[in-house]
Parts: structure tokens; C-alpha cells; sequence
């Protein structure tokens, strides 16, 4: 069933039991359907979300978290009712507003806190207590919630991941890519004493509590992505090495292993200090250098989970080149601190900023490590990849279930090497390091396609509207027809083109450099002993029919 119209018959049904909501809709405990993001609503809209205090005490055993989440937010006009969003599998018990009780409403997987009177615009303190069973992953990290499972020797290991589907599902928030804490997060977790949490920023304090228990102080002072604001818990040990950044900074990288897997700590500290160096300089100082490096093993493939970021699936069986290993995973997590992290995007319609840059990454990392003809294969391989199906980019304010797929990944990277060949290496590699490293770009600022659209056309001096519009806005690809005319004679027609761009033709006497014009009805006339190859860099999503 398409995910919009089955949320819309769970809320209906909902709605109709409200007299008894908790018992008939806690039966659904599907949370499958929910997506994070969308069409960002006026009641949140007016609603900035300036830090995020988040306590929770974890029952492995029950699998439950109970708690409250208080957000710091400002008005930004007098409203008589507040939205947040939360699954409904988890349970509101009260809500207080600038320390006095509230009245709320909690249906289907929305919270309306309610206030006759109106609450002003400007300062709100909301507390939200509240727990339950939060959705259990059913593929994490794609279709996500909770991992309840333990490690080799048998000891809890718990894992979130809510990227695809929201934070919503385990804490309430304002659930839009578009609104970060701007102060922060503060995470107490409370769990046995033995185990050990992993969250982001830095670890404050452990204390110990009644019941055996140990509450973990973790706190960020960066702006943060809400599916960012997670934790981890293991029998976790932690290995540390220092790192300086590109800028002189110390930053620690710290590792979360699991003590069974502490063998591997070492070379996954120094597969971190080798990428980050590669990241740099192609991107920049790593941008959380005031907290740390972080990463911690979970029991899944991992996730961009900022300075905290998320490791599994791969046994530490890393790809082996001469001279070094290599991990896909870690790699493309480790570049989400740049790209998504640090650049995120405004809405999910966008994705392709986070998901796409992240995949051309790669290529620079074997650029970097084995060469051009390294860099070229990644490449190769990537434009076999795209599906064209749907555009990259199909609207604006769409929620995850409606973007995500393939080629936000691989035709979003793609359109990154059309782009270094269509404006040069000399424009194209720092302008990729400005645009995450430029002070008039602050932490806090979110992206569009059309805000990387105006950037390059002003670094390099050129109008790509078009080239945005036809690799991200449609799906068509370059269409050449090459037909002999003679033994040594050819004529290549463009059929579709979306601007003048350079191409090279390979002919039997060499690479003739030439420009295409957009949708050119001239066939243009090659001499070649052998059939001429169009692009033979490969640097255009295109299709050539030889007749
Ligand atoms: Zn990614």
C-alpha cells in the first residue's frame, strides 16, 4: 500500500476510537510507513527549535524507553497551539509549558499542545514526558527504530536509526530537515551500570543512580540533524587517538568497539586518521573539531550519526588495495560530516546534496590513493548504476518515502563529474571546499538545489542553469547519433543536449576538442579511420547510437 494513503487510513482509524485511543491504536504496531520530513506544516513553521534536552531511561529488558524530551524553541507569532510529532506507539503522560502543566492532545502520531489563552510569540520551554515500546527496526538502518540484540558474548547491544522515517519515532520533535537545536542537544541516558552509551558531542559525566543503574551525560554544542540526536548501547571499550586537523586543530578520534572486537580498534583508528586527511583536502577542516572524531560499532551498516558516526555489517573484512584496506562504509559515513552534517539539506526533495556529493567522495578517495584511471572506473561504474526512473529531484517539500532512491546516490554523483569536466579542475575543487568551509555558509544554514545552482554559476562565471535542470530535474540523458558515411567519414548529430558543452571525439588520428550546442540540428563531420568514440572520458550521462 502506498505509505501516504496508509498513514492516512491509521489516522482515520484513530480518530474515530478516540475515546479509547491508546488501547485500539497501540494494536498497530507498525511504524513502518512513516516517513521523515514533508511539506513542512504553518503550526511548526512558526516554531524555532533552539536546543533539546532529551532524557530517557532504557529498559533493555522490556525494550522501552520512558522519559521526557524538553525543547527549548521561539514563537515566532502568538499561537493557541503547538505541534510536535511522535509515534503513536509511544504515550504522552504530560506536558508542561514554561514549567506549568499543559493541555494536550495526542492522536494518531501528532502532539497538539493546547492553550486558550494563546502562547505569546518569543521564549517557550515545552517538557514532554513520555515512553513506551518504540518501533522495533525492520531493516535498519533503512527501515529503522530500535535494534534490541546482543554481541558475541552475549551482552545487550542497542541501536536506533531513524533517518528514512524521522526522529518522531522515538522522541518528540519537530520532525523537518529544515529546523536544527541551534544551541545544542543534551542526552541523559540511563542504562545498567557495565554498559556503556555512545551519543554525540561530548560525554559530560557518568553517574551512578539507584537500581544499578548509571545516567550518561552526552552534550552538543553544535547545530545537530534530529535523526543525528541518537545513542547506542554496548559493553562498549573506547579507543582514542589524537588527530590535527588541516587548520592545527586537536580533536580526538574515539572509537566505540565492542570489547569482543577490540583487535580491530587500531586499524579502524587508523583507517579514520588516513580518510579524514583525504577528506580535508578536498572538502575542508573536519567541521566538529571543538567536540570529536567519533565512531561506535552497531549492529547494522551505519549511519551519519554526527561526531558519533555508525559502524557494522562488513565483520571488519575491508576491501584490499596495495598498501592499504578500505571500507565503503566507513568511508561514506566519515563524508555525511561534510555532506549532510555540515551541508544539509533544507528539505528531503534535496537529498542528493547530502547522498550524492557523499558518493563522489569516492572517487576522490581513489583519485587520492591509486590514481585517475582509479577515479575513473569508480565513475564508470557509477553512470552503469543510474536507473533513471524518476527525476533526482522532483519537487520541493517532500517527505523521505517520495525521494529516496538510487540515483540520488549515483546520478547525484555523476552530476558532480559532469560538472568538474563542464567548469575545470581549477574552479570546480575549491569551489567544492568553499561551499562547506565559507563563513557566509554557517552551521546552521540549509541548502536547495537552486543554492547550489546560483553558487556555481558564480564561481564559475557560466549560466549551468540548464545542466542542474537536465541531470536533476529530468531524466533524460545526452543522446548522440553517429552514422559512416564513408570508410573515413562520419557525421555526429545531437539529439538532446541541454547546453554548449565540451566534448571530445576520439578518431584514428587523435582527440578532436570540440563544443556542442544545445539540441545543435547541424551534424557535425568527423574524419576517422576507425569509428570515432564520443566522450571516450566518459564524462556525460549520455547515449550514442551508431546507425
Ligand atoms: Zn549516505
Amino acid at each position: 500500500m502506498n505509505s501516504k494513503i496508509r498513514n492516512i487510513f491509521r489516522l482515520i482509524t484513530c480518530l474515530a476510537v478516540l475515546t479509547q485511543p491508546a488501547r485500539l491504536c497501540a494494536q498497530n504496531l507498525d511504524a513502518s510507513y512513516m516517513s521523515a520530513g514533508g511539506k513542512l506544516r504553518p503550526l511548526q513553521a512558526i516554531m524555532d527549535i533552539r536546543h533539546n534536552t532529551l532524557a530517557l531511561d532504557v529498559d533493555i529488558k522490556n525494550q522501552s524507553i520512558d522519559g521526557y524530551m524538553e525543547t527549548d524553541l521561539i514563537l515566532s507569532k502568538s499561537t493557541d497551539t503547538l505541534l510536535f510529532d511522535l509515534v503513536h506507539l509511544l504515550r504522552v503522560h504530560a506536558i508542561e509549558v514554561d514549567k506549568g502543566k499543559a493541555e494536550f492532545v495526542q492522536t494518531g502520531d501528532s502532539i497538539f499542545v493546547l492553550n486558550k489563552a494563546g502562547f505569546n510569540a518569543g521564549k517557550h520551554t515545552v517538557r514532554i514526558s513520555y515512553g513506551g515500546k518504540p518501533p522495533v527496526a525492520v531493516r535498519p538502518p533503512w527501515t529503522g527504530g530500535f535494534t534490541w540484540t546482543t554481541d558475541k558474548a552475549g551482552n545487550p547491544w542497542v541501536a536506533i536509526s531513524v533517518q528514512l522515517q524521522g526522529a518522531k519515532m522515538y522522541y518528540p520533535c519537530k520532525d523537518h530537515p529544515s529546523d536544527e537545536p541551534n544551541e545544542g542537544v543534551d542526552m541523559f541516558i540511563t542504562i545498567p551500570r557495565g554498559l556503556s552509551v555512545a551519543g554525540p558531542g561530548l560525554l559530560q559525566s557518568v553517574k551512578n543512580v539507584a537500581n544499578n543503574k548509571a545516567v550518561w551525560h552526552w552534550k552538543t554544542n553544535y547545530t545537530i540533524s534530529n535523526y543525528c540526536v541518537v545513542f547506542d548501547i554496548a559493553k562498549y571499550k573506547v579507543y582514542t587517538r589524537p588527530y590535527t586537523t588541516v587548520e592545527g586543530h586537536q580533536v580526538p578520534i574515539q572509537f566505540y568497539v565492542l570489547e569482543v572486537d577490540s583487535a580491530q580498534a587500531r586499524e579502524v583508528l587508523n583507517i579514520r586518521a588516513r580518510d579524514t586527511r583525504i577528506l580535508e583536502k578536498y572538502f575542508g577542516e573536519y567541521p566538529w573539531y571543538k567536540e570529536k572524531i567519533g565512531i561506535a560499532e552497531v549492529p547494522n551498516s551505519g549511519m551519519e550519526h554526527q561526531t558519533m558516526i555508525t559502524y557494522g555489517g562488513e565483520n571488519f573484512n575491508y576491501k584490499k588495495y596495495p598498501g592499504f584496506n578500505y571500507s565503503p562504509n566507513l568511508f561514506h559515513e566519515f563524508t555525511h560530516e561534510w555532506w549532510a552534517n555540515k551541508v544539509t539539506n533544507k528539505d528531503w526533495a534535496h537529498m542528493w546534496i547530502q547522498e550524492g556529493i557523499t558518493t563522489y567522495a569516492e572517487a576522490l578517495f581513489f583519485k587520492e590513493t591509486l590514481g585517475d584511471a582509479a577515479y575513473d572506473s569508480v565513475m564508470v561504474s557509477q553512470h552503469a548504476g543510474i536507473r533513471s526512473q524518476k527525476p533526482v529531484v522532483q519537487a520541493e517539500e517532500l517527505d523521505m518515502a517520495n525521494v529516496y532512491n538510487g540515483d540520488v546516490y549515483s546520478k547525484g554523483s555523476f552530476f558532480m563529474h559532469t560538472l568538474r569536466h563542464v567548469i575545470g579542475d581549477s574552479v570546480f575543487f575549491p569551489a567544492l571546499k568553499k561551499f562547506v568551509t565559507d563563513v557566509k555558509f554557517p552551521y546552521d544554514r540549509f541548502f536547495t538545489t537552486k543554492d547550489m545552482q546560483v553558487y556555481f554559476n558564480t564561481v564559475s562565471g557560466k549560466n549551468l542553469d540548464a545542466l542542474f535542470d537536465f541531470y536533476l530535474r529530468t531524466t533524460n540523458t545526452m543522446d548522440f547519433e553517429l552514422k559512416q558515411n564513408r570508410p573515413d567519414t562520419w557525421t555526429l548529430s545531437i539529439k538532446n543536449s541541454p547546453m554548449d558543452l565540451p566534448v571530445d571525439i576520439q578518431t584514428s588520428a587523435g582527440i578532436i576538442k570540440t563544443n556542442i550546442a544545445a539540441n545543435k540540428s547541424t551534424p557535425f563531420r568527423i574524419i576517422s579511420k576507425t569509428q570515432p568514440i564520443v566522450d571516450p572520458h566518459g564524462w556525460y550521462f549520455k547515449k550514442v547510437i551508431i546507425q
